[in-house]
């Protein structure tokens, strides 16, 4: 690899850790000696494939030479940071030798607006192209679609990606108008349409024609800034619920603001990772425990209770639905009791198939007993504390480990690890 290629990568490697909708590992390990491999710092990022193996992706951007000036944003044109792009030549030619090399499975490629998105859109285009038919690079592509873009460009890409993402940045029209000035939600979200719309359209053929191409098999997802602007999580979790309903996006990333840039339209400080985790949890029981959104909130309040995560909230906020007994409950119930995840619920039924269960069962069914045990009877004994009310029960379950979700470095969120089951 020449100089300026390395010199290209370090720059756009580094600008890309921004974009947590491909979650990094944030791990940096030197090779030695008496040791073989390295983690390199250099754009090697770790991804989830939707069969739960963890997979490496190069983790670049295009370029971040960009035309806007968004406030949040470190790569903004106002900025006097060092820029570089690439050629689609250089991208393919690291991609193949790293993939050759084992150092990655696949290519996250991202940018900054370079001239116009139209030819941004192009170049990103002609790398993934020129992967897919030249190289015949079988590997996981996850292409960012450029705002703005035009449409025939991007259903091109969704041919040859395996997921796109176009990032919704903010919560509201009115945020985006402050702070990224040339973006509205309109070329936002007709991108995100056109290529739901083409995954509907494929999948269609797909039942009539057997060759029929994939487009973006792994669907698509967004991004959004949580904290640089003042929208409540009430707002936010009911935007999210909105494109998961009307786009078929598969997943919203959330990410925490970080002040990189002194701009007096943004907040003073960076946003409490304990607010992430806690919408990382929200989105998982809308998309997957089949909450909704109203349930997550007192009437008064549009936040998220940031001492306990959002499925104990509504257990405590509707105490005369429990205690469930575990040997009779159905599904649904039993994923609505916290401490019972997805997989705890179905070896539950499994189970109680061969045999009536006992509470010490429990734990090997992967149920975390310590807040389940308030909220359910086995065999129609009750396990808890006795506890005079909400309140009281709530300091029993409390989580308390928030500070561990306020030390960790953005890079290091993990988003795809939500789905462990005891994690609800
Ligand atoms: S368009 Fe993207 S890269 Fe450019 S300033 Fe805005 S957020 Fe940053």
């Amino acid at each position: 690899m020449n100089m300026e290629v390395i010199e290209k990568l370090n720059i756009l490697s580094g600008a890309a850790k921004y974009d947590v909708s491909c979650s990094s590992s944030g791990v940096e390990r030197k090779g030695g000696n008496n040791s073989v491999g390295n983690t390199s710092s250099s754009g090697i990022c770790h991804s989830w494939s939707s069969d739960g193996r963890c997979i490496s992706l190069l983790k670049i951007l295009y370029s971040n030479d960009c035309i806007f000036d968004c406030a949040y944003c470190i790569n903004r044109k106002s900025n006097d940071v060092k820029r570089a792009s690439f050629t689609p030549a250089e991208i393919t030619e690291l991609t193949i030798g790293f993939y050759k090399r084992n150092y990655i499975e696949g290519l996250f490629l991202s940018s900054a607006i370079i001239k116009n998105p139209d030819h941004t859109m192009e170049m990103m285009l002609k790398v993934v192209k020129t992967l897919r038919t030249v190289h015949r690079f079988n590997g996981y592509i996850h292409l960012k679609a450029i705002p703005g873009a035009d449409a025939k460009l991007l259903r091109e890409a969704g041919f040859y990606a395996d997921r796109m993402s176009v990032n919704i940045e903010l919560p509201s029209e009115e945020s985006l108008k402050k702070l990224a000035p040339q973006k509205n939600k309109k070329s936002i979200l007709l991108p995100m349409k056109n290529l739901g719309d083409g995954a509907l359209e494929i999948c269609q053929d797909k039942k009539k024609f057997r060759n029929t191409p994939s487009f973006i098999p792994a669907g698509q997802s967004t991004q959004l800034i949580v904290g640089a602007s003042p929208e409540n999580d009430f707002t936010i979790m009911k935007l999210s619920d909105n494109l998961y309903k009307s786009y078929s996006l598969k997943r919203v990333y959330y990410s925490a603001f970080v002040k990189v840039n002194e701009d007096n339209r943004l907040p003073d400080k960076n946003e409490k990772m304990v607010r992430e985790h806690r919408l990382y949890q929200a989105d998982w029981l809308i998309r997957v425990y089949n909450f909704n959104v109203n349930e997550l909130f007192e009437n008064s309040k549009k936040f998220l209770d940031y001492d306990i995560d959002p499925k104990s909230f509504w257990a405590l906020n509707n105490l005369n639905y429990f205690p469930i007994e575990i040997n009779s409950a159905d599904y649904d119930t039993l994923i609505r009791i916290p401490g019972i995840g997805i997989k705890s619920a179905l070896r539950i039924i499994g189970a109680r198939k061969y045999s009536v269960l006992d509470f010490e069962n429990l734990k090997s069914f992967g149920v975390v007993l310590k807040r389940a045990k308030y909220f359910i009877t086995c065999k129609g004994k009750y396990y808890g504390f006795i506890y005079k009310d909400a309140g009281d029960l709530k300091n029993m379950i409390k989580d308390k480990k928030n500070g561990l979700f306020i030390k960790l470095p953005y890079e290091k969120n993990l988003p795809e690890v939500y789905g462990n089951d005891n994690y609800l």
